[in-house]
């Protein structure tokens, strides 16, 4: 299974989403959550400023999620959801994915489509790694979560500035007499 590229791009949607509405840094604005939807390959165009706060209260939903502490709880939680969001999983075929599945209803409206697509996707995640490629940033006094869909998945940071931070610090501590 690809876990980078269009087919997990609902793992890195969560996670700015999560940090948008949930982190101290964080910014929720309606032209942030356009760009968020820009940035990750949604239909952005079909974002209304009326829907902010369902995007708002699904970051909120999620952020547990990073926070779990053990497979089992994740587990727990994505079901719960899973059960929650009406999922109707069918093939699509356009650009600029080509091929690839969809998970909500056709009908279904920009945010009720992103809740499934997130869903999905975290699930997928799991289901290859566990708990082993999210979390919260490990540098201290960081609230930010992050997803690793790297190859080597060491990540433990949110951002290359909290992870330089962080190495520095422990460079000085090392150094002290
Ligand atoms: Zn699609
Ligand atoms: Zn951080």
């Amino acid at each position: 299974m690809r876990i980078t590229g269009y087919k997990s791009h609902g793992v890195s949607a969560a996670v700015a989403l999560v940090n948008a509405v949930t982190s101290v840094s964080g910014d929720a604005s309606v032209d942030a959550l356009r760009r968020i939807l820009r940035d990750n390959e949604f239909i952005w165009q079909e974002f209304e400023a009326r829907d902010a706060e369902a995007f708002r209260h699904w970051g909120r939903t999620l952020r547990p999620f990073f926070e779990a502490a053990t497979v089992e709880e994740a587990m727990a939680l994505l079901n719960e959801l899973m059960l929650e969001i009406p999922m109707h999983p069918h093939l699509a075929d356009h650009e600029p994915h080509g091929l690839h599945m969809h998970y909500a209803p056709p009908s279904s409206r920009l945010p009720h489509r992103f809740r499934a697509t997130t869903l999905m996707n975290l699930a997928e995640l799991v289901v290859e790694h566990g708990l082993g490629r999210t979390g919260v940033c490990a540098a201290g006094g960081c609230d930010r979560v992050y997803a690793d869909t790297s190859r080597s998945g060491r990540r433990r940071f949110c951002s290359e500035t909290c992870a330089n931070r962080t190495n520095v610090a422990a460079f000085r501590a090392r150094r002290r007499p």
